[in-house]
């Protein structure tokens, strides 16, 4: 398995020299540093107009990666009635890799959208780049994986993941780790097989395959039922590309996706910064929230409309 990590993406120890030694990098030299994908790479298609909230995809994932038993059973369809401390829908945790979550469209005909939620797997993931001790893979398969035996647990990968997806075990005391969806890639992937979640959806909201059949799987369904669709596969191109992509009757700005994210992955905000700022690992973490924030802002500006965050 070939291994695209940050120093494919900053290449020749770009980052590494700039981070230890503290001194800047010209723009030339961070230019065209940028990573599209593997060309045959695996994703998955999720139509949010089919899924009924069942959360059997919950289930299969909790079964598949031996998660710990939920709070409330997955039959427990109150789940889609919390909310969180901090005012947000439920989130993706150290004991839940993927979850659904239920909003209500004003006219919408047929009800709520049910829109379920993990890692997605970005072709230039914004966990692997800020990663300073690589533990993050992008596999040729699609997939991010992470290796915890080299994780030192500076959870920069959690401030940098635009989609807020990385959970810390905090609940372990001895040996906390990074928590996400892997896209079953040690059980499944690798041998070719779909996710478990995407195979125990009975609707069959998600379609596996190679991505950039995907794309064309989703514009046909788009163009044979305009009427029924957004014209837009989320994911597509949003940071630059993600494995997991998705379709949708109403706005992804109703159903909690950010729209102002952007087309560029969060790299391309790392190589602006890497012209003029001298690093040292204590301010990596600062470093990125920094990104995250420009990257934001800079599409709220072009949209002039407030952000639909996560
Ligand atoms: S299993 Fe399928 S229909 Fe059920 S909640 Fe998950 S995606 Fe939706
Ligand atoms: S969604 Fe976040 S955690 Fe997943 S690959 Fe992208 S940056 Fe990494
Ligand atoms: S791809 Fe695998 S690890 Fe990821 S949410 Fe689905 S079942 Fe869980």
């Amino acid at each position: 398995m070939k291994k695209i990590n940050r120093r494919s993406f900053l290449k020749g120890g770009l980052a590494g020299t700039a981070v230890v030694a503290g001194t800047a990098v010209s723009k030339e030299s961070s230019a065209s540093q940028s990573f599209g994908g593997y060309p045959d790479s695996m994703g998955v298609l999720v139509d949010f107009t089919k899924c009924v909230g069942c959360r059997s995809c919950e289930a299969a994932c909790n079964k598949e990666q031996g998660l710990p038993a939920p709070d409330k059973p997955f039959d427990d369809m109150s789940v889609y009635d919390e909310i969180q401390h901090n005012g947000q829908k439920r989130r993706t945790s150290e004991k839940a890799y993927t979850i659904v979550n239920r909003y209500k469209v004003k006219d919408r005909e047929a009800g709520p959208v049910f829109r379920k939620f993990q890692c997605n797997h970005c072709n230039e993931p914004a966990c692997l780049t800020s990663c300073f001790v690589n533990a993050y893979t992008k596999t040729k398969e699609g997939a991010v994986i992470y290796d915890p035996t080299v994780c030192v647990g500076c959870r920069t990968c959690m401030i940098a993941c635009p989609f807020y997806v990385p959970a810390y075990s905090y609940s372990s005391p001895i040996n906390p780790v990074i928590k996400k969806c892997i896209m079953c890639y040690d059980t499944r992937l690798k041998f070719g097989r779909p996710p478990a979640c995407v195979e125990a959806c009975p609707q069959e909201v998600m379609t596996f395959g190679k991505r950039k059949d995907l794309i064309k799987i989703g514009n046909a369904r788009i163009r044979s039922n305009p009427d029924k669709y957004i014209d837009h596969i989320y994911g597509e191109k949003e940071v630059g590309g993600t494995a997991w992509m998705y379709l949708s009757d109403v706005p992804f700005d109703q159903i909690g996706f950010n729209t102002h994210i952007g087309e560029q992955p969060i790299i391309s905000y790392v190589k602006e910064f890497l012209t003029i700022v001298p690093m040292v690992l204590t301010i990596w973490p600062a470093l990125f929230t920094g990104f995250h924030l420009l990257a934001n802002r800079k599409e709220a500006l072009k949209n002039e409309k407030p952000s639909g965050k996560e």
